[in-house]
């Protein structure tokens, strides 16, 4: 069977598009991934989201955002999606062995969480090392934690942190920070927070057997002197990147790997697929947004497939 729409991730993009293709009869399949219902799902309270004027925990946003789907028929599998064909129609995508076949597909894999890239985070991680501090703070009750980024995200982990750890430490590389205004006034005005400026976190100390992570050596970029942290935690809050590596070589992206969309639209460079959410948004990256594109994109396979 051939379906008209397949949509690929179910964050607010792949959750919206999935409403609108349903409400527009368009029976759509929807394949949640590894992170059923994105992001969203590893953060507590969501502040910004119109319509919940005393905010909304992330996991129940999301679990309202499918169930609205599902109401009006859009089809669920708890499935990830890891090989797809768009070179012929209809187009092919696989779960496993299993070949599922479409005249049209909406992507919305969403981002992931960056790391620093050294070969001591991999060995620690999830031993006094995470990306997550929603998922991770709860470990670090009176203790003392580092937090890296400079980012709102960065400003989001640290005061979420500091309703368990003693203290926390903000590591950003230069002398400003990057978040937005109202988080940094926020966090800064935080006593448990404070930020050691122009400084990287070049090792970390410690072993997944005994204890996990010890200390951290962060290099001061003014000084040049590399210094030992003793610590307890330590989160990354440096950014995400898109989940795009199924598309490298069926789809164009960006030299960040975010899959490129023509301008005002989702259609990206084969007819037919579109693309909605953080996957092919690195400016804005809100659930909100995320939530429109995921319309628009079902908007645009309605168009498409009447054309
Ligand atoms: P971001 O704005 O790209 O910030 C990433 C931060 O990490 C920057 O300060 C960056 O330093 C630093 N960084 C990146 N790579 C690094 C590395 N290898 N080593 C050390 N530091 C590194 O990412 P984000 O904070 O995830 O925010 C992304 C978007 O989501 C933004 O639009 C933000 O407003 C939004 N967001 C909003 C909320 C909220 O409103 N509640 C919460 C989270 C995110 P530099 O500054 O030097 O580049």
């Amino acid at each position: 069977m051939t379906r008209k729409v397949i949509i690929i991730g179910t964050g607010p993009a792949g959750l919206t598009a999935a409403l609108y293709c349903a409400r527009a009869d368009l029976s759509p399949l929807i394949f949640e991934g590894n992170q059923p219902g994105g992001q969203l799902t590893i953060t507590t309270d969501v502040e910004n989201y119109p319509g919940f004027p005393d905010g909304i925990l992330g996991p129940e946003l999301m679990d309202n955002f499918r169930k609205q789907a599902q109401r009006f028929g859009s089809e669920h599998l708890n499935l990830n999606i890891d090989k797809v064909d768009f070179s012929e129609r209809p187009f092919k995508v696989w779960a496993g062995e299993k070949e599922f076949k479409t005249n049209s597909i909406i992507i919305s894999t969403g981002a992931s969480a960056k790391l620093l890239g050294l070969e001591s985070e991999k060995k620690l991680m999830g031993y006094g090392v995470s990306a997550c501090a929603t998922c991770d703070a709860f470990f670090f009750k009176d203790k003392k934690v580092y937090v890296v980024g400079g980012g709102d995200s960065a400003m989001e982990e640290a005061m979420f942190l500091t309703k368990f750890a003693s203290s926390v430490t903000i590591i950003h590389r230069r002398d400003t920070l990057r978040a937005s205004k109202i988080m940094q006034e926020k966090a800064m005005a935080n006593k448990k927070i404070d930020v050691m400026w122009n400084s990287s976190v070049v090792d970390m100390i410690g072993d997944p057997n005994d204890g996990g992570l010890k200390s951290i050596i962060v290099e001061n970029h003014i000084t040049k002197e590399k210094k030992d942290y003793g610590c307890d935690g330590l989160f990354l809050g440096i950014g995400h990147n898109p989940n795009s590596e199924l598309f490298v070589n069926n789809l164009e992206l960006d030299d960040k790997g975010y899959i490129i969309t023509s301008a005002k639209s989702t259609q990206t460079s084969i007819e037919g697929v579109f693309a909605a959410g953080d996957i092919m948004d690195p400016t804005y990256r809100q659930a909100i947004t995320a939530a429109g594109s995921g319309c628009m994109a079902a908007l645009d396979v309605e168009k498409f497939l009447e054309n």
